[in-house]
């Protein structure tokens, strides 16, 4: 029998299980990127399927799963502080407790669940998600605690139920894994290598998706662009290209990609496809060529201002983002200059800013060149106000531009108005003079910027 049959089978045991009482309820608290939230939708698709009814309040669930993420060291204590603000909930009401995600694959962190919260039923890894119904039924029948755990690569596992948070945009995980080893980064220690899923099989997906209405799909990748396919769909700027031609899907993203993979046939599909958004994430991490070697980004400063320039040449019409990490081991004022330099060369629209923390097991761990909490928060706010300082700028620029808009719903402040994004992720406000739901797409005039968002009016 085929692993996924397996999984299924387990529902279903699960599923019988539970079939005579009505109001069993489960809650998920998501750490991390949108790999782990899609990594949730999975999780909870598979737990709808066993009787199971989400609900956000703790208090109410007879089955909590924490999947957590380990890229920021902070993740640990927030996740450590709600497993013990729950055990009140496992004594009391003796719910059911499954953690899972990256944290689950280091293998310190299972140890101190085992020793600090032995109340804890279920530990799975990000590469045996697919079985947390197995574990689920063993916690039930033989009320056993289950620690379900491999370190080897995991397979793709394609068929698994999925309920989806939204019912306009989606994000669907093209492949798994990282191959990069930047030297500051748990994943590829947690994810395991890269693994591409079949390109039919995405097709197939975004096909089903867009036939149930959807309009917005974000292809999701630890490296995104690094996608291998087959010999019909050879690589990632082919595969994107084809997500394009699908009809129905109106806005098409792509998340994380590596500037050192962003080949020019990716923007040559980029410059053909108006359905591309027009927000190219571009993920800097420093502006430094001697750090960015140490970071073993494998690019300088040059080939990523390149990189850029090439793209914008080709796409006038793109605006970026990027992540930057500051502070990483050895970082000079210098070095940080550099950061800067290139920040007001690109201008970008959008700045995921990180403070470097230390994450075990990392080659930048092991470096004893770290640069001092103070230095760093410092370098953070200068670089924070410098980005803060061109948003007005950029949003100005918006002003008389016609701009076509998802909406999302009613604004939450104010039910007279509605709320969209642009095609570059801008937040757009317009007056209800109609009915729209979320996914309706309008064109808007913008007719004001505001620091956080812009206002527009629709026109025909
Ligand atoms: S490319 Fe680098 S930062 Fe991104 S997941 Fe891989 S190792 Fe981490």
């Amino acid at each position: 029998m085929q692993q996924i049959e397996i999984d299924k089978k387990y529902i279903e045991e699960v599923y019988n299980l539970n079939k005579n009482c009505d109001y069993l309820k489960y809650t998920i608290m998501t750490m991390g990127c949108q790999l782990n939230e899609n990594d949730s939708e999975k999780i909870s698709g598979m737990l709808e399927e066993m009787n199971y009814k989400y609900t956000d309040n703790f208090e109410d669930a007879d089955l909590i799963v924490f999947n957590t993420c380990c890229v920021r060291e902070n993740a640990e204590e927030k996740l450590f502080g709600k497993i013990g603000e729950v055990k009140n909930l496992k004594e009391n009401k003796n719910v059911i407790l499954a953690i899972g995600g990256c944290m689950m694959q280091e293998k310190n962190m299972v140890e101190k669940i085992k020793k600090s919260y032995p109340y804890v039923d279920i530990v799975f890894g990000t590469h045996t998600i697919h079985k947390l119904p197995e574990d689920i039924f063993r916690v039930l029948s033989e009320r056993n605690k289950v620690r379900d755990i491999i370190d080897i690569d995991g397979d793709i596992y394609e068929g698994m139920p999925i309920k989806r948070n939204s019912s306009y945009k989606a994000s669907v995980t093209i492949m798994y894994g990282c191959n990069n080893f930047c030297s500051y980064c748990i994943v590829p220690y947690v994810r395991g290598r890269e693994r591409s899923r079949d390109p039919e099989r995405i097709l197939e997906e975004i096909r089903m998706l867009a036939k149930e209405g959807y309009k917005e799909i974000t292809l999701l990748g630890q490296n995104v662009n690094s996608y291998k396919g087959d010999d019909k769909i050879k690589n990632f700027a082919e595969l994107l290209d084809e997500v394009c031609k699908i009809d129905g899907i109106e806005f098409v993203n792509f998340i994380s990609p590596h500037p050192k993979d962003f080949t020019d046939d990716v923007i040559e599909v980029i410059a053909k496809n108006p359905k591309v958004t027009r927000i190219i994430h571009l993920p800097l991490q420093s502006g430094s060529t001697k750090v960015l070697k140490e970071m073993n980004r494998k690019y300088t400063k040059e080939q990523f201002i390149e990189r850029a320039n090439k793209i914008k040449k080709m796409c006038p019409d793109v605006v970026f983002s990027t992540d930057i990490i500051v502070g990483y081991a050895g970082e000079t004022e210098e070095d940080f200059e550099d950061t800067l330099d290139v920040v007001r060369q690109i201008n970008f629209e959008q700045i995921y800013m990180f403070i470097y923390s230390i994450r075990e097991g990392t080659v930048g761990a092991k470096r004893e060149d770290q640069v001092p909490e103070d230095i760093k928060h410092a370098r953070f706010d200068r670089l924070k106000e410098l980005y803060e300082s061109r948003v007005d700028e950029n949003n100005e620029k918006y002003i008389g531009t016609c701009q076509k808009i998802l909406i999302e719903g009613l604004s939450k402040n104010n039910p007279n108005t509605y709320t969209g994004r642009t095609n570059t992720n801008k937040v757009v406000i317009f007056d209800k003079d109609g009915d729209y739901k979320p996914g309706d797409i309008i064109n808007c005039k913008i007719t004001e910027a505001h620091k956080w968002y812009l206002k527009g009016e629709k026109v025909n």
